[in-house]
Formats: C-alpha cells, structure tokens, sequence
C-alpha cells in the first residue's frame, strides 16, 4: 500500500526538481512521465516459447496486444494527441515484451475497461493486460495471473473541503462513484451496503462526477487515486487509509501457463536487474512516493 507523506520533498528528490515546482503541501503536480527519462529494456535474444499458443500467435503477426488502461495517471494513461501510452503499467508491459524476444516498438496497446479484462483475454482479443488488475481467487478461475508485481490497496478520493468522510466507515447514505466490475465496487457494496453506489466503466467519469458534487466519493486503489488528486490538487484530496489489499498481477489467458510462468520469471529478472525500480521511478514514483520493495511473485502450480 502507498503512503503518501511529504510528496513534493521526495518528488525533489526523485524527478531532481525543484520544491517550487510543487503545489500547496502534500499535492503533486499534474504532470505525466517524461519520454526521454523512461529506461530501455534488454530485449532477449532468441527466445522462444513453443508452449505458449499466445506467444506462438504473436509471433507471428509480428507484435503483441497488450490490453490496458487509458485514463490513469502515472499507471496507463493515453496521450489524446498521438495515441501513445504511458505510466507503469505499461512500463512493466514494455519489460514483458522484450523478456519475451520482441523488439522495442512491438506492441499495440489496447483500452480495456475493468469489467470487460476477464473476457478480453478469454476471447482472444488481447495476448496480456496490464491495467492495475488485482489477483484474486475468482478471477483466477477465469483467467490465468503472473505476478503479482505491485502491491495497493483500496481508498477514497473526496473533494477537499470535504470533512465527514474518513474512511469506508462514513459512506452511509453517501454517493460513492466506483468502476464496474472492479474489487472496490464489489467491497463497497458487499461490506457497506448502506452507502450508494454508483458505477460507470472508468474511473476517470467519476472524478469528473465528484468535481461536479454529483457523488461525494470516488473508490478505488490509492496508487489509482493519487494520479487523479495530483491533477486537480487544489480541488481532491485521498483519505490516505487504505482498507484492502489490491495485489496487481499480469493477466494471461487461463490455459497458457506457459506465458504465465515466462512472466513470472521475467517479472523476477527485472526486478532483479533493477528496471522494476527504474520504471516505477519514471512513472508511479513521480506521484512523490518512493519505490517500495515489489511483493513477492506467487508462482501458482498449473490446474
Ligand atoms: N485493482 C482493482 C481491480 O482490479 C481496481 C482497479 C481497476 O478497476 O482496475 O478491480
């Protein structure tokens, strides 16, 4: 889970900019990663994968669908002007693909809501997603999970001059504006029934909704919440006590276990060789929190 303390400090420290560059205490500016700041990955030559029928299909067509988010900052954002993606998520997805053998350039991103990531995957119409998709014990009877490569956890985003809303615990008879099909969603609605929910297919219609006093909360993960906060920081605040675990695993098709475990251990090289760290440092980490220590790849047998 992300704390988010003294953010335009370690943003000095970590983007090497100045403190003036950063708005009132504890908001971050609104500003993206830089293209040029961003690493290069070490493509691995000759690889190959005979066991996974995705990888086999990517080949050749020459490059993969990645399925993704368009609307987060610092995780999968896409630039309206030249359709280019950018944040960690797709940092990590641009590492996969070159542990994978492909070249730098090979990848089509694809936007794919939260409610729609189980049939994507299902049906083809991607090879892999990474889109800050939690693993957890039902989807994994839909889709197959490496990872996880990123820890958060489940948080409110309320306009700042908000006062009665601390946590999940005062969100009676309160508009709460989540994503369909997402864990938050479903934790509000099963744990705080008394609260409204409401549900559009991104989250980013719901910040415009709580901007408009047309909710009074939006529920998401944190690392998802900071990107919206720190572009309207004079305007949103994140409570900052998160109530849930949100593991964030690379989804695959079910059956290929093959792909899956070549993530897993790519996911392991890379955090080994430091580029997990130069990524997030590139992305997420310009949000002012510090890399923390990647959680533990859970490399579940095959079933
Ligand atoms: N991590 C949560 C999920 O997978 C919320 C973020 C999202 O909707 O992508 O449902």
């Amino acid at each position: 889970m992300i704390r988010i303390t003294r953010v335009c400090l370690a943003l000095a420290v970590l983007a090497a900019l100045p403190t003036a560059a950063c708005g009132k205490e504890g908001s971050p500016p609104g500003k993206g990663p830089a293209t040029d700041r961003l690493p290069h990955y070490q493509v691995a030559q000759g690889f190959q994968l005979p066991d996974s029928p995705t990888w086999k299909r990517a080949k050749k067509r020459g490059y993969f669908v990645v399925g993704a988010k368009e609307d987060q900052p610092y995780l999968g954002e896409k630039d309206p002007a030249t359709g280019t993606y950018s944040g960690f998520d797709i940092e990590i997805a641009k590492m996969m693909s070159a542990s994978l053998g492909f070249a730098p350039g090979t990848i089509r991103f694809k936007t794919i809501a939260s409610a729609n990531r189980e049939t994507a995957l299902q049906n083809g119409q991607i090879d892999y997603y990474v889109g800050t998709y939690t693993i957890n014990a039902m989807r994994k009877k839909l889709v197959g999970f490496a990872g996880p490569y990123f820890m958060a956890g489940q948080d409110l985003l309320v306009r700042k001059n908000e006062h009665g809303i601390d946590g999940p615990q005062d969100l009676d008879g309160k508009r709460v504006c989540s994503a369909a099909g997402s864990t938050p969603y479903q934790r509000i609605k099963k744990d705080y029934p008394k609260a409204i929910l409401i549900a559009y297919d991104t989250y980013s219609v719901c910040v415009d909704n709580l901007l408009t006093y047309q909710v009074d909360a939006v529920t998401t993960d944190d690392a998802i919440l900071i990107g919206y906060a720190a572009k309207a920081p004079g305007e949103l605040r994140v409570v900052g006590r998160s109530f849930s675990e949100e593991p964030y695993g690379i989804g695959v098709p079910r059956s290929d276990n093959a792909l899956r475990f070549a993530l897993d251990d790519a996911l392991e090289a890379r955090e080994k060789n430091g580029d997990w760290k130069r990524a997030y440092e590139a992305t997420l980490g310009l949000s002012g929190v510090p890399a923390p220590t990647p959680p533990a790849i859970d490399r579940y047998p095959a079933s």
